[in-house]
């Protein structure tokens, strides 16, 4: 446990310490309390939720409020809101446990989030007393539903443009605008909501569904999701008491963005949690399925891609887990004693917004390639409503589009990086590219390492060839972020893997084999970043010099992929589920 702040990891400063040297919490870790509420969580899912996903997913949102009512009397509503206003205030990796579970099913998880992350969390950190004592109990019980509402029409990932007004008339806040894609609004209860106050503030405000002048649309016709409610949310001449101001006159950027960034952390989770349950039937397909008189799970391309599945459910965790363990660290140091306790929270939470932006995009997309091996993996029945994968390949979707969109995150993790890479305090990128070749003898770690060095080599020369102008060619800091996000995923998940082995764990052997996988082939594909960056940065005979630089640098061995796969896949089908369980 870190005594101060100086003893915390710095967001971001990942890149400039030697390979696999950073302290990193690991699924393998977890306390009984948190293992027991996990548990307790996963039971309820089981037992209440699975049993009527197709109720669920037509919309049924008296039962969505029910569940989340039973969800209430689990206390897994308010994890994460303080004792004293009815809550448990557990670690953010109980929450992540939890989440994991949810995951399962992504409507009823798209409801809880938006209600217990989202919604809850602006009252949490922002609230004063009177607004805590008034909202968190209901919240955290289950008795009222929450929604948070940033988005307009004309303004998504431009999310601090809202039109939305407010201005204040005897002691009243009259709200006019429409926010648009709200989640829960066909049933929440209380609203937060942003507006420019006179035009020009973005403040945030507490709006509750009786209050006069609001009102809901129709829901939308989704893609996926479709269990979940999503409605646009009007305002007309709605009143609101004075004090339903949340977090004082222009705090409104900084509540919206600090939110996000917790909402991104847990959308990265809840990735692996479906992960899981996608792997489990498509295990079960794979077993059953018979093809030129041999299951399906005989033949190496589906191994590959069953192995591919668990590999990015183990990566996946130990990134989440990295991430949530920096972030629990951080939290432990501030007080909910204290009188600036929401806000100190908050400010930890900010510092690794590059590690939540990274895990949010990471997660998105791995979920994805899971539910598209999956629709492969059942083949013709894989394109049928009848079976199972068609739901996830919808439903997952929209991960890379809310809580910011990937694009988005993407440019934030690029913008991010470099920022903190600027300045006398700095993190130090030249010197870093330099320090990162002192190379580790184990084989995993040397990848790392390797990765780091050919990483920092090029985004240093983006630096100095560019400075911040290099984030107006918005290719070249795509490609910065996808070297960041695969080196902080792969040590994550050799660093995890290498815990487990030291440990003697059950599964170390099986772990490596997922471990070597990931780095190979993210090894690869840093390579392909990092001279396609080098492009974007340099021609003819700079380039020329810069290429062979690479080139010159050593590289891994490489290693015969499919061996470790078939054995991955062997251990998988054997099991019939990923194996390797945090719960
Ligand atoms: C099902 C669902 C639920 C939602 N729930 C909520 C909710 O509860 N509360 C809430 O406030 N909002 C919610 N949203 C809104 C969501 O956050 C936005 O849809 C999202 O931020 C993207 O905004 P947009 O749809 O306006 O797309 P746009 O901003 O119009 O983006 C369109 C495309 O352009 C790209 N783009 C935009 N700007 C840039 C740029 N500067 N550089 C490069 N590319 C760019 C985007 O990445 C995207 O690919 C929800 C949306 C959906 C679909």
């Amino acid at each position: 446990m870190a005594q101060d702040e100086t003893q915390l990891v710095r967001g971001g400063s990942f890149m400039f310490h030697p390979a696999g040297s950073l302290p990193q919490a690991t699924p393998e870790e977890n306390s009984e309390d948190a293992l027991a509420i996990a548990e307790a969580a996963r039971d309820f899912v089981n037992g209440e939720i699975l049993p009527r996903d197709e109720e669920i997913d037509h919309l049924d949102l008296e039962l969505t409020r029910e569940l989340l009512a039973k969800a209430g009397d689990l206390g897994i509503l308010g994890i994460e809101v303080p004792e004293a206003y009815g809550g448990l205030d557990l670690d953010k990796k109980t929450a992540l446990l939890v989440l994991e579970e949810m995951a399962k099913q992504a409507s009823f998880s798209t409801s809880y989030t938006a209600h217990t992350s989202i919604g809850t969390m602006p009252i949490v950190y922002f609230g004063n007393h009177e607004q805590k004592a008034k909202y968190l109990p209901k919240l955290a019980s289950g008795e009222w539903c929450a929604a948070y509402a940033l988005t307009e029409a004309g303004s998504g990932s431009d999310a601090l443009g809202a039109k939305a007004t407010a201005v204040l008339q005897d002691g009243h806040w009259v709200l006019n605008g429409t926010k648009a894609w709200i989640t829960n609004a066909g049933f929440a209860d209380v609203f937060v909501i942003f507006a420019k106050i006179n035009g020009s503030h973005l403040s945030a405000f507490i709006v509750e569904k009786t209050d006069p002048g609001i009102s809901t649309g129709a829901e939308e016709k989704k893609l996926g999701i479709k269990g979940s409610s999503t409605r646009t949310v009007i305002l007309e001449n709605c009143r609101i008491p004075e004090d339903r101001l949340l977090g004082g006159k222009g705090k409104g950027a900084r509540i919206a963005l600090g939110i996000l960034t917790v909402g991104r952390f847990k959308l990265g989770a809840s990735s692996v949690g479906a992960g899981k349950r996608v792997l489990e039937y498509t295990l079960k397909y794979a077993a059953e399925r018979t093809q030129f008189g041999k299951p399906l799970n005989a033949f190496g391309l589906i191994q590959q891609k069953l192995a591919n599945m668990a590999m990015r459910i183990f990566v996946g965790e130990a990134m989440g887990f990295r991430t949530i363990g920096y972030l629990d660290e951080a939290l432990a140091l501030t007080s909910w004693e204290s009188e600036t306790g929401g806000a100190d929270k908050m400010k930890a939470i900010d510092e690794y917004a590059m590690e939540a932006s990274m895990s949010k995009v990471w997660g998105s997309e791995a979920l994805f390639a899971t539910a598209d091996d999956a629709v492969q993996v059942f083949g013709g029945a894989g394109f049928s409503a009848e079976y199972p994968p068609e739901k996830i390949y919808r439903d997952c979707r929209i991960n890379r589009i809310f809580e910011g969109t990937n694009e988005i995150n993407r440019l934030l993790i690029a913008q991010t990086f470099l920022k903190r890479c600027g300045g006398a305090e700095g993190l130090p990128l030249a010197a870093g590219a330099a320090a990162a070749l002192d190379l580790p003898q184990d084989g995993l770690l040397r990848t790392v390492a390797l990765s780091k060095a050919r990483a920092l080599k090029v985004i240093a020369l983006a630096q100095a060839e560019h400075g911040p102008k290099i984030l107006d060619n918005q290719e070249a800091a795509a490609r910065i972020s996808n070297l960041l996000l695969e080196i902080y995923a792969m040590e994550a998940a050799v660093v995890r893997a290498q815990k487990m082995k030291a440990s003697d764990h059950r599964w170390a052997g099986l772990a490596m084999d997922l471990a070597t996988v990931y780095a190979q082939e993210a090894w690869n594909r840093i390579q392909g970043e990092a001279r396609m960056l080098a492009a974007e940065l340099a021609s003819d005979s700079v380039l020329d010099t810069l290429v062979a630089d690479l080139l010159a640098m050593q590289a891994p061995a490489p290693v015969a992929l499919s061996i470790l796969r078939q054995s991955i896949a062997a251990a998988l089908v054997d099991q019939g589920r990923y194996p390797i369980s945090a719960v």
